[in-house]
């Protein structure tokens, strides 16, 4: 399922990031990520009256100190028009309007997204400043004043968000896998979207991407129907972006989020970058499917060994995304380009699939014979019962006695028991934890 974006736009040192951890700190207590993988600050999903969304904190973006804060506004402006459902635009409510909120407002003012103009630092309610109703001048409707160090007013805030995404079907379509072609540049990103789409057999009719004006190409395959969804850049390259490397990042984490398999493409000569990294992090995170496609093999001298050799430093380099397959290919040559194709559609087969109950059961049972669940000061973990709630990706709950006895190393341990009965190539899994007494 892909959510709708809300990206924060605003001045340094408005509260951005204290709201933005506010709200996602309340989820991480109900679902427990798998620990290892570098969080994202400037990126998070979040979920309010059971309507998720990703929030993406503009401000977080790592910027040059020298740049002038107006500068570096106008570059939040840009990547939240370019990429949200909705902007959340935060002004500072003790120190009052400035010019570059001005200069800003005036940015997304001309914006065809909805923009919610709130007014941060309001930390009593009875006590309004006057300076709120200066904000009005900005031309984006009612401010709304909230609290983000006190928590005053986050609540009608979220149902203002929720209710302001454009109204649009987020839900997974099951028969078409979306695909995100992502890596850094030069790797061979359009070289491969090229090939992919000029053969005969690839019905080529860009359409026009939901809300994020970018161009998305269907096409199928033996089969199965595919869109390769724009990860700007690739077919309309914005002069803004191209000149702002910080942005690429930001730009990959919104295709992500539409996509249902992230195909992380590397050069064979560089290997894995610290970007590479991250973004296979998030795709992680965000219960994506993945794959790594290790691309300019042929610019690789080889031995016996050289391809399993590469294998492992890759493994080694990013070892939560463990399920994710590694290919081979060299789009120059055309070799093995359709492996890619066939190998997104099993894995999309594969996050598709349901565990029945009775299996799901046994298989914890004979799990939990084998190798007994951890115990604190003669308390042992018990599970009652697990069961498969969801899919892409599986999601699976346990009745358990105990959260904090589930220790990360055990849940690894039944992850990989149910890794090993039933192949989840390509995708994560997820677990979440009921207590019960
Ligand atoms: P960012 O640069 O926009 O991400 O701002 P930060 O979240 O880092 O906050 C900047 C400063 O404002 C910090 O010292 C926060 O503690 C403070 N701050 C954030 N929210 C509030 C608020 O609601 N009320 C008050 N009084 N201070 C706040
Ligand atoms: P992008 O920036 O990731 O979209 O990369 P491009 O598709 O523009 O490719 C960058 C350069 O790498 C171009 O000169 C391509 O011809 C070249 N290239 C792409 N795939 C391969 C490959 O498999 N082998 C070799 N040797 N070169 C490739």
């Amino acid at each position: 399922m892909s959510k709708p974006i809300l990206a924060v736009v605003g001045r340094p040192n408005v509260g951005k990031s204290t709201f933005f951890n506010r709200i996602i700190g309340e989820r991480k207590a109900i679902v427990e990520d798998v620990p290892g993988v570098t969080r994202d600050r400037i990126y998070a999903e979040t979920e309010w009256n059971g309507r998720e969304f990703a929030i993406i904190d503009t401000g977080g973006i790592e910027a040059s100190t020298d740049d002038p804060i107006l500068s570096q506004m106008r570059d939040q402006a840009v990547v939240a028009m370019d990429m949200a459902d909705l902007i959340l635009f935060m002004v500072d409510g003790k120190e009052g309007l400035t010019t570059a909120d001005i200069e800003v407002g005036a940015i997304l003012r001309r914006t065809g997204k909805k923009v919610i103009l709130v007014v941060n630092k309001i930390d009593n309610p009875s006590k309004m400043p006057d300076t709120i109703y200066d904000f009005y001048e900005l031309g984006l409707g009612e401010p709304i004043p909230i609290s983000s160090a006190n928590m005053l007013n986050i609540g009608d805030l979220l149902d203002e968000i929720v209710s302001g995404f454009p109204d649009k079907d987020y839900e997974a379509d099951e028969e078409n896998i979306k695909l995100a072609i992502i890596g850094k540049p030069n790797v061979g990103k359009s070289s491969l979207v090229n090939a992919l789409t000029k053969e005969n057999r690839v019905i080529v009719s860009p359409i026009a991407g939901t809300t994020r004006d970018s161009i998305d190409t269907p096409f199928s395959f033996e089969g199965n129907d595919f869109t390769l969804i724009d990860t700007a850049g690739l077919r309309r390259r914005s002069k803004v972006y191209d000149s702002i490397e910080k942005f690429s990042v930001i730009r990959a984490i919104a295709a992500i989020e539409r996509c249902d398999i992230c195909i992380l493409m590397i050069d064979a000569m560089e290997g894995i970058t610290e970007q590479d990294k991250k973004i296979a992090g998030i795709a992680h995170e965000a219960g994506k499917g993945m794959m790594i496609v290790i691309n300019k093999w042929d610019l690789v001298e080889k031995e016996t060994n050289t391809m399993r050799d590469y294998e492992r430093k890759v493994r080694a380099e990013l070892l939560f995304a463990s399920y994710a397959p590694i290919l081979f290919t060299s789009v120059l040559q055309g070799r093995r380009i359709y492996d890619i194709l066939r190998k997104a559609a099993a894995i999309q087969e594969i996050r598709m699939r349901r565990i029945t109950t009775g299996k799901l059961n046994n298989l914890i049972e004979d799990a939990v014979m084998m190798r007994q669940p951890p115990s604190d000061k003669g308390k042992r973990l018990k599970i009652y019962y697990a069961a498969q709630i969801g899919v892409a990706p599986p999601l699976f709950s346990f009745n358990i006695n105990s959260r904090e006895l589930m220790h990360f190393s055990y849940a690894r341990y039944l992850e990989n028991r149910l890794r090993e009965a039933y192949d989840f190539e390509g995708t994560s899994v997820k677990f979440v934890y009921n207590e019960k007494k």
